[in-house]
């Protein structure tokens, strides 16, 4: 049931969509539902040559070139591109740049650095980057492209026999994209400390080392250079980045939250205003963990749900939506501008102009 309804969602956003490219309807819908501007949220800027073979974890990446389209059109469409300490500021003075664009990308990957600003600093564009810490210190892995490139991209492809005892929803192997599925799954619901047990058995099995996945994130050197340039903002992500929601304590949760914050704080000898739940859906976000992101004193908390930003945001500082920019072709961008018109969160969040929680 709940796939036929997440089909006819998709069919009726896809019509919807369509329509208002069609007919000028998002000129209708965007003064109820674009707001002042939108977060834009990314995670990977890759060259096409080095993007994922998995079209799930393609979904979280675009090349240089794309960014650098996304920028152009949005100038192009009279928006001004603000840094996050400019949003949370908007808010007191109620008196942002209409319409604004504030771009932020999650994790703390390489790429960051190496793809990412190169472009953003091409068009002296402002940007934050969320760390999650852990992957800084080396303590937790991007399983998902550590998967991939052991399950699905590797040569034998599959996890041995010894592999197939430690877990049995391996039986599914016969599918490479299902077996990365269900280990993703699997991984994500174990400890940072069992997560890298668990990656470490199946890398073993495939004669690789863990260690050799660390060049995938930011060490601190990259984190602090970033830090120290002017378009740059770093925003907090949680130490080990986990479903916040599923954290058996408020404890755990505020030691995640506040360890991350601290970390970076304490690496970079500043103070971290901003965060970003990990994940960020409503299923693993919920009152107890706003409450707590407030109580750790950030000024603004993002989300992944998608949504504009209004300035009735202002008392829900704690869950600012933002839109994801995925794809990498004419029809994406064009997507993208309808997005930002608020057309699709409009059908997400059933009519509700100001996205919360
Ligand atoms: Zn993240």
């Amino acid at each position: 049931m709940p796939r036929l309804r997440q089909k006819l969602t998709s069919t009726i956003e896809r019509s919807v969509m369509a329509l208002s490219r069609c007919t000028g309807l998002d000129r209708v819908i965007r003064p109820l539902y674009g707001g002042s501007g939108a977060i834009l949220l990314l995670h990977r800027v890759v060259p096409r040559e080095r993007q994922s073979r998995l079209a799930a974890n393609r979904r979280l990446e675009i090349t240089p070139e794309y960014l650098e389209q996304v920028i152009v059109q949005l100038r192009r469409a009279g928006y001004q591109a603000i840094s996050m300490d400019r949003l949370a500021s908007g808010f007191e003075r109620r008196d942002w740049p209409r319409p604004f664009i504030c771009f932020s990308i999650d994790d703390g990957y390489a790429d960051t650095l190496e793809y990412a600003l190169p472009v953003f600093e091409a068009y002296q564009t402002p940007f934050i980057v969320y760390i999650a810490t852990g992957y800084i210190d080396g303590t937790i892995l991007p399983w998902h492209l550590v998967l991939e490139a052991l399950v699905v991209a590797s040569n034998p492809p599959l996890p041995t026999a010894h592999a197939r005892r430690a877990e049995a929803i391996i039986d599914r192997s016969e599918n490479r994209a299902a077996l990365f599925h269900d280990l993703n799954r699997k991984i994500l619901s174990l400890s940072p400390r069992a997560q890298y047990a668990f990656a470490d058995t199946l890398a073993q099995e495939s004669d690789r080392s863990l260690t050799a996945f660390r060049h995938l994130m930011l060490d601190w050197q990259g984190v602090k250079a970033l830090a120290r340039h002017p378009l740059v903002t770093i925003g907090a992500h949680t130490v080990n980045h986990p479903p916040l929601s599923q954290l058996a304590t408020a404890g755990q949760v505020q030691q995640e939250m506040l360890g991350g914050k601290r970390r970076l704080e304490e690496k970079l000898g500043q103070t971290i205003e901003h965060f970003a739940y990990p994940f960020g859906t409503r299923h693993t976000i919920g009152e107890r963990e706003r409450r707590i992101a407030r109580q750790c004193g950030f000024s603004t908390m993002t989300t992944t749900r998608e949504g504009t930003i209004h300035p009735r945001h202002h008392t829900h500082r704690d869950s600012l939506p933002r839109i994801e920019i995925a794809g990498g072709n004419e029809a994406s961008l064009k997507q993208l501008m309808l997005q930002l018109c608020g057309v699709r969160a409009m059908l997400y969040n059933r009519f509700v102009p100001v996205v919360t929680g």
